[in-house]
């Protein structure tokens, strides 16, 4: 079954909130593999999603010299 391009980013974007079921999952992976657009964009949530996870790394110091 294909999903549509709305739906597919609509997954994406929900994945963010909570885990995707399986059968979610899988629309979303067979769509993104014919849908190019559509993979750039769940990289882009992927990202977030990650970003999301893990605390920001605050180690940077403001009076480190280059
Ligand atoms: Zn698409």
């Amino acid at each position: 079954m294909m999903i549509m391009c709305r739906e597919a980013t609509k997954l994406m974007s929900l994945s963010l909130d909570r885990n995707l079921t399986r059968r979610e999952r899988l629309a979303l992976r067979v769509h993104t593999m014919m849908c190019r657009p559509c993979r750039r964009c769940q990289a882009q949530f992927e990202l977030l999603h990650r970003l999301g996870e893990q605390p920001p790394t605050t180690d940077d110091d403001p009076n480190a010299t280059p």
